[in-house]
């Protein structure tokens, strides 16, 4: 007979299961919220582990925390209210002065925050051009570095990074490595495998899927006073993520295996089709041989590349923000990495001053029939370029 006694379940089971989650009293194969800010201390006046007040966390959060930590094999995971406080605790755990090194076209937010740190005298910043190995290893190299930060694949152009490659700059500078990798979920892309300190993910993106909740989450290889100070900063800026939240995450990311592969699938089936179309001049995605960061975002995101492009319309930039007008099937909307597609004109989005292709629209591709997104597009570009 087989020895069935070692053998481990794959994580597409255990993050369906939610980790083979039963309750203990009832049963139930679904956690139950617990809303409680406060909870009473026990018979002898002591405080029962491990909650105390809302802002320490809840069970649900911790619930969520131990499938992501478990989906990038990590030794723990801290959810946050958002992508944007979770970018921020790392951000504020820094002595003043230090040196970070970021891309100069990144998620505009965190940008918008890494200048804001910078400006008031908090942090000292310098660029590079994301998936340029030799700029970041040249800005890093410049003075003593804190923090680099990678975005992969990068906003909105979908460069890739070499994990690994950016593990060892940072590290070789006595720096560490955060690496935000919310365009490919942990499910596709480990960054702690290649090498980051931290992992970052916007957990309102593929995480949840269902663009009903914010949350983002850093996870860690390993812990220790700068994860303390994090959790700390977390605590005492009261950004841990709300119970509900928590739930609503917890069954979004039960069918992520499910939703990424299908949103990876389109998302290679639309950029196959547009690849040079005649009304497009580039299609930025990953998964075309013909995109420069192939090679490596291959290897990074075993081998789906994610479901994010971004196609750069020939013509006007009226003609492009037409396009988003005209579709039907896409919703004109920001943020990503939900079941339904999206699209957007970034600049309108970004802002002016920010770097952004003018006629560049921004592609969140969903779990939708293939079919209907190609269709959708066609007709969108036929009317707004005719
Ligand atoms: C959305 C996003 C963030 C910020 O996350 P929020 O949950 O919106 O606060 C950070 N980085 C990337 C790449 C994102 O897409």
């Amino acid at each position: 007979m087989t020895d069935h006694s070692n053998r481990k379940t794959s994580l597409r089971t255990r993050v369906a299961q939610a980790l083979h989650f039963v309750e203990g009293d009832t049963g139930a194969v679904v956690p139950a919220i617990q809303p409680a800010a406060t909870y009473a201390r026990d018979e002898n006046y002591d405080i029962r582990k491990p909650y105390f007040y809302r802002r320490d966390g809840n069970q649900a959060t911790c619930h969520a925390e131990a499938i992501i930590a478990e989906l990038e094999g990590a030794a723990d995971s801290l959810l946050f209210a958002s992508g944007m406080s979770a970018a921020t605790a790392v951000i504020e755990h820094l002595p003043t002065g230090a040196h970070v090194v970021a891309p100069r076209v990144m998620y505009h937010g965190v940008l918008h925050q890494l200048q804001t740190y910078a400006k008031n005298g908090r942090i000292t910043l310098s660029d590079y051009t994301a998936g340029d190995h030799d700029e970041l290893a040249a800005a890093v190299a410049a003075q003593k570095t804190a923090l680099v930060w990678i975005e992969t694949p990068n906003n909105p152009n979908w460069e890739v990074t070499d994990i690994a490659a950016a593990a060892k700059i940072a590290h070789d500078a006595g720096a560490k490595l955060i690496a935000d990798c919310t365009g490919t979920p942990p499910n596709i892309t480990r960054a702690l495998d290649f090498g980051a300190d931290i992992s970052f993910h916007s957990a309102t993106k593929y995480l949840n899927g269902h663009s009903d909740i914010t949350a983002g989450v850093l996870s860690v290889r390993e812990t220790g006073d700068f994860w303390s100070e994090i959790e700390l900063i977390r605590k005492l800026q009261g950004t841990v993520l709300h119970s509900f939240d928590a739930w609503m995450l917890i069954r979004g990311m039960r069918t992520l295996f499910l939703r990424v592969d299908k949103c990876c699938a389109n998302a290679m089936a639309v950029a196959k089709h547009f690849d040079g179309h005649k009304h497009i001049e580039v299609v930025h995605y990953p998964g075309l041989p013909s995109d420069p960061g192939h090679a490596i975002a291959k290897v990074q995101t075993d081998g789906q590349f994610g479901g994010m492009m971004s196609i750069v319309v020939k013509g006007t930039e009226q003609n492009a923000i037409d396009v988003a007008r005209f579709c039907e099937v896409f919703y004109p909307a920001t943020s990503l990495g939900g079941v339904e597609s999206l699209i957007e004109h970034r600049k309108t989005v970004s802002g002016e001053g920010f770097p952004v292709h003018p006629r560049l629209l921004r592609l969140s591709i969903g779990i939708e029939d293939a079919d209907d997104l190609i269709y959708d597009l066609e007709q969108a570009l036929s009317r707004a370029m005719s």
